[in-house]
C-alpha cells in the first residue's frame, strides 16, 4: 500500500485533477490511499468567510460563500461532473446548505468560537474529496469516498486538535482496509478528524501531511508520496536563492528540523507517525510526476556537504531578559519558562548568560501580557523584525570547522544569538530581517559551490 497526499494547489482545479487521476492511474498494483487537502485558497477563504460572518456582515459572507461554491462547481464541471442533478452536485449543494446556516449562526451571535471555526474549515477537505471521488470513477477507477472523521479521532483541542494514536490507528484500520481489499481507491479528507463524541476538529493548518502520515503508520504503507507544486526539498528557498538545488535524500531528522524552522514542503508533525513506523516519505511535484523528488527516511546517509540545507524564519521577536538576582540562583529559566508556557507561546532558539537570558518567538499576538509577566522576573527588552537562519545537516556533528565556514560566509552581518541544537545537526542564528537576503545567498554561494551528485541534483 502506498498513500498520496496531495496539496492544496495540487488539486487546485480541473487540470490539476486530471493529473491526481493520471498518478492514481499509474499506481493502481500499488494500493494507493488518496488524502487530500482543501482545493487551492479554499481553507483560508473559509475561515475569512467565518471571520466575516461573525462580524456581522452575513451579507458579505454568503457572496464569498456563493464564489466559493461557483469556483468549485466550475472545475468540477469541466471534468463533466456535478453537471445537473448527479450525486456530485446534490452534495455540493448539500453543503453548502449546512455552511450557509452556519454563517447565518455567526452572524446572528457575533462570535467566532474555535469549534465553529473548526466545522466551517472542514467543508473544504469534504468538498474537494467528493470531487476527487467522483474523477477518479470517471477515469474507470473504482473509489470511495471515506469520513475522516470516522477515524481521526482527536482531542477537542479545537483548531489545534491533537489525534489520540491508539484510536485513530485502530479506526483508520477497521474503515480503510475492506475499501483497500475490494480493490478500491480510498479517498480521505486530510486536516480534519473529530472528537470521540463526533465533533468535528482540525489538526493545525497544513495537518494534511499530518493526516497523511498517520494513514500511511497504521497500514503501514510502503511509502508516502507527498504531491506538491515543487520539485522536493530543496538546499534553500528557491523564491531567495536560485541557484537552489534539489536535495535527494533526507533523514527524518533533518527534514524535521527543516520543517520546524520554515521550509514550506512539510508539516513538522508529518514526520512523527512516519518516523515511528519506518515508513519512508517522499516529496513530489504533481506537475512534473516522473520526477524523483525527494525521499525522507530514517537512515543518515554520508554526504560530502555537512550542511543538506539552510531554512530561515522571519517576523522574529528577541526577548531578553535580564536580573541580576539570577547569578549564582536557581529556578529564573524555570520561571520565565512557566510564562511562555502559560501564554502557549513556543520559544524557538534560547541563549543564557549569567544574569541574562535571549529567547526568540515568532508569534506575537500574546507579547505585551508575556512582557509584563516577565518584567516581574527581571529588566525585559523586546527586539522585533529580526530573523532566524538555520543550517542543517546530519553530517554537521562530524565535520571540524564548519561553524567557520558558516559564519566567515555571512561576512559583516550582524549575529545575535547562535545555537546549535541539541541534536547537533543544526547550527542556528538570528540577525536583522533585511540582512537576510544576502545572508542566505553568501551562505548558499559558499556551503554549496561543490556538491555530493549522490546527494544532491
Ligand atoms: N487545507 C488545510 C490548510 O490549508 C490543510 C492542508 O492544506 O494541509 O491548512
Ligand atoms: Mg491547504
Amino acid at each position: 500500500m502506498i498513500v498520496c497526499k496531495f496539496g492544496g494547489t495540487s488539486i487546485q482545479d480541473a487540470d490539476a485533477l486530471m493529473r491526481l487521476a493520471k498518478i492514481i492511474e499509474a499506481r493502481r498494483d500499488l494500493q494507493p490511499v488518496v488524502v487530500s487537502s482543501a482545493m487551492g485558497n479554499t481553507t483560508n477563504k473559509l475561515l475569512d468567510i467565518a471571520r466575516t460572518a461573525a462580524s456581522g456582515r452575513q451579507q458579505h459572507a454568503l457572496d464569498l460563500l456563493a464564489e466559493l461554491q461557483e469556483s468549485h462547481l466550475r472545475e468540477a464541471q469541466k471534468l463533466g461532473i456535478a453537471t445537473s442533478e448527479d450525486r456530485v452536485s446534490q452534495e455540493i449543494h448539500t453543503y453548502l446548505d449546512e455552511m450557509r446556516d452556519l454563517v447565518k449562526g455567526l452572524a446572528a451571535l457575533g462570535e467566532l468560537t474555535p469549534r465553529v471555526s473548526d466545522a466551517m474549515a472542514s467543508f473544504g477537505e469534504r468538498l474537494s474529496t467528493v470531487i476527487i471521488t467522483q474523477v477518479l470513477e470517471n477515469q474507470g477507477i473504482p473509489a470511495q469516498l471515506m469520513d475522516a472523521r470516522k477515524c481521526i479521532i482527536t482531542n477537542d483541542n479545537f483548531v489545534n486538535a491533537v489525534p489520540l494514536s491508539d484510536e485513530t490507528e485502530e479506526a483508520i484500520l477497521k474503515h480503510l482496509l475492506p475499501v483497500i481489499r475490494e480493490n478500491k481507491v480510498p479517498v480521505f479528507q486530510g486536516f480534519i478528524g473529530s472528537t470521540r463524541d463526533g465533533v468535528t476538529t482540525t489538526i493545525g493548518r497544513g495537518g494534511s501531511d499530518h493526516s497523511a502520515s498517520l494513514v500511511g503508520a497504521a497500514l503501514n504503507a510502503e511509502e508516502i508520496l507527498i504531491w506538491t507544486d515543487v520539485d522536493g526539498i530543496m538546499t534553500t528557498d528557491p523564491r531567495m536563492v536560485p541557484e537552489a538545488r534539489r536535495i535527494k535524500e533526507i533523514s527524518f531528522n533533518e527534514a524535521a528540523e527543516l520543517a520546524y524552522f520554515g521550509a514550506r514542503v512539510l508539516h513538522p508533525a508529518t514526520i512523527l507517525p512516519a518516523v515511528r513506523k519506518k515508513v519512508s516519505v517522499r516529496v513530489l511535484n504533481s506537475t512534473k510526476p516522473d520526477q524523483e523528488g525527494t525521499i525522507i527516511t530514517d537512515e543518515t546517509r554520508y554526504c560530502e556537504n555537512p550542511v543538506k540545507a539552510i531554512a530561515y524564519k522571519k517576523g522574529i521577536t528577541v526577548m531578553n531578559v535580564t536580573s541580576t538576582r539570577m547569578l549564582m540562583a536557581y529556578g529564573f529559566l524555570k520561571r520565565i519558562f512557566e510564562i511562555f508556557d502559560h501564554y502557549k507561546v513556543p520559544v524557538d532558539v534560547v541563549a543564557t548568560s549569567e544574569v541574562s537570558v535571549s529567547l526568540t518567538v515568532d508569534e506575537t499576538s500574546a507579547l505585551w501580557d508575556i512582557v509584563t509577566e516577565l518584567k516581574k522576573v527581571g529588566d525585559v527588552n523586546v527586539d522585533g523584525s529580526k530573523a532566524i537562519v538555520c543550517c542543517v545537516g546530519d553530517n554537521l556533528r562530524n565535520t571540524p570547522g564548519v561553524a567557520h565556514t558558516i559564519f566567515s560566509a555571512l561576512q559583516d552581518v550582524n549575529i545575535q544569538m547562535i545555537s546549535q541544537g541539541a541534536s547537533s545537526i543544526n547550527i542556528t542564528f538570528v540577525i536583522d530581517e533585511d540582512r537576510l537576503p544576502e545572508a542566505v545567498r553568501g551562505l548558499h554561494d559558499s556551503l554549496f559551490r561543490e556538491i555530493d551528485p549522490r546527494i544532491f541534483e
